[in-house]
């Protein structure tokens, strides 16, 4: 699923909400006035499932591919 980021004008505060693509243009409730925020497409982050189910960026997720802490070459996995 992918992050998108929102900016609350409000309150000047950026925040981030995890949703489907179908979802993404939807506004999003600033979790600290409760206003609309509208997207900010300046940071735009695919983000995939890691091992333990936690959310993983997908430009840190998708190197090494092996082991938690350095993709195999540790051989911690
Ligand atoms: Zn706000």
């Amino acid at each position: 699923m992918p992050l998108y980021e929102y900016l609350c004008e409000p309150c000047n505060d950026k925040f981030e909400v995890l949703r489907t693509i179908s979802k993404g243009a939807d506004p999003a409730t600033c979790p600290t006035c409760g206003d609309n925020g509208h997207r900010v497409l300046s940071v735009f982050a695919a983000v995939s499932v890691g091992a333990n189910g936690e959310p993983v960026p997908a430009a840190m997720g998708g190197m090494g591919g092996g082991g938690a802490c350095c993709g195999g070459a540790c051989g911690c996995s």
